[in-house]
């Protein structure tokens, strides 16, 4: 049985609302919808009221108004910034409603615009929205996040291909690795959360005191808190219970390094796109915890710029690991988009750590939490470091050294 392209975006709108953001009866939910992807974001809004939404609160995103700010606004004028729809976000977050973001992303939107001002508004948006994103990090509401090919984005992905050829087999490509195209999404989602659930429970059992990364341009030691914990797959709501997955497609087992103990070299395995901008063949060294040095062929003033937004952004929030047999690492597709990208490979993140990734940490103030290792910053950036070369090993409290990937794959479990 082959399905038609509005089955499958049926599906998809489905697999968001019931595995993404795990909606419930009576719930409010906040639906971040990309104006570019309006019929996608309307199916949602249908789906939302069948499984119980009481209130669906639609904010419209529309990236060509922020683009035009950018374009025609004087320099100097560049001191606030919209808060209409952060405010409705910050309001829901405390009255704990839930939140999907259906997003659709031009990555070059920004490439040329000025970096100085970029950097600056976006880190007018990370202050305003702090108290939001504590709740999101925190894993306080149930909340997801999907996405709907643009395109900008479909060509970059696919430059061979006509435009409406590029979109199609974007689309095509995000219902495969969705697994939307399977005789029962929902029954195969639950399969993969529970394989990531079996990762987790491994890494969570063993502790490891640190981890070893040996892969091309890449010898580095992450120390792991006391504390850590792994999450990935399922997360839990801490404010009302609620089973959600807060990424379509996710493929990751995650936890948060200590802030003080990276040390070595990393090369990413892929180029990060950021601030529209795409950083590409980069490596970090760190000391210490912080980077003390970067070099990337290019896009090295935006990656400068971003560790410089304050001093957690020099020091990690995240180690996630990724088999290299992901269906998105195993499609050979560069997104340009870091839901995607992400899953590609194992990575980590510059930035703020989440606070369920230390044990109590979501109940610890700041200096507890950075006294446990836990990093905190404004932002939060992935990168990809992950390829069919890295091995990863841990090593336990007793010291013994043991596998934890080969090549690229887990080395325990099955
Ligand atoms: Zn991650
Ligand atoms: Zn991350």
């Amino acid at each position: 049985m082959s399905l038609s392209f509005e089955e499958k975006l049926d599906r998809y709108a489905e697999l968001a609302v019931k595995v993404g953001v795990g909606l419930q009866k009576g719930q409010r939910l906040m639906l971040r919808g990309a104006v570019e992807a309006a019929p996608l974001v309307r199916l949602v809004v249908e789906k939302a009221y069948q499984a119980g939404a009481s209130v669906v609160e639609v904010l419209w995103d529309d990236e060509a108004s922020a683009l035009a700010r950018y374009r025609f606004a004087a320099p100097d004028t560049f001191n606030s910034i919209p808060t209409a729809a952060a405010d409705a976000l910050l309001k829901g977050g405390e009255n704990g409603d839930a939140l999907l973001a259906i997003r659709a992303n031009d990555p070059d939107l920004l490439a040329g615009q000025n970096p100085e001002i970029v950097t600056k508004v976006q880190r007018m948006n990370m202050e305003y929205m702090q108290p939001f994103s504590r709740r999101i990090t925190g894993k306080e509401i149930n909340w997801s996040i999907a996405a709907a090919p643009v395109p900008a984005w479909a060509e970059k992905v696919f430059p061979d291909l006509t435009p409406e050829d590029a979109m199609a087999k974007l689309w095509e490509t995000i219902f495969r690795i969705c697994r939307v195209d399977q005789d029962d999404p929902v029954a195969a989602w639950t399969k993969h959360l529970d394989k990531l659930a079996s990762w987790r429970a491994h890494l969570n059992a063993k502790a490891y005191r640190e981890l070893r990364y040996k892969a091309p341009g890449t010898d580095l030691i992450l120390g792991m808190p006391d504390n850590q914990y792994w999450m990935g797959g399922r997360s839990v709501s801490s404010r009302n219970d609620i089973d959600f997955v807060a990424n379509l497609p996710t493929e990751e087992v995650f936890s948060a390094p200590h802030r003080e103990k990276a040390e070595g070299v990393v090369t990413a395995s892929k180029p990060l796109s950021y601030a529209g901008t795409l950083i590409d063949d980069f490596s970090l060294t760190f000391e210490g915890g912080r980077v003390v040095d970067v070099k990337a062929g290019s896009g090295e003033a935006i990656f400068k710029k971003l560790i410089e937004t304050d001093e957690g952004a020099s020091r990690l929030g995240e180690v996630a690991l990724v088999p290299h047999s992901s269906p998105i690492s195993a499609s050979g597709i560069l997104f340009y988009n870091t839901l995607f990208d992400e899953n590609a490979s194992c990575h980590l993140a510059v930035g703020k750590a989440y606070r369920p990734c230390i044990v109590d940490g979501v109940k610890m103030s700041d200096d507890e939490f950075k006294a446990a290792g836990g990093n905190d910053s404004l932002t939060h950036v992935d990168f990809m470091i992950g390829s069919e070369e890295m091995d990863i090993d841990g090593v336990t409290e007793s010291g013994e050294v043991e596998a934890i990937m080969r090549a690229g794959e887990f080395a325990f479990g099955d």
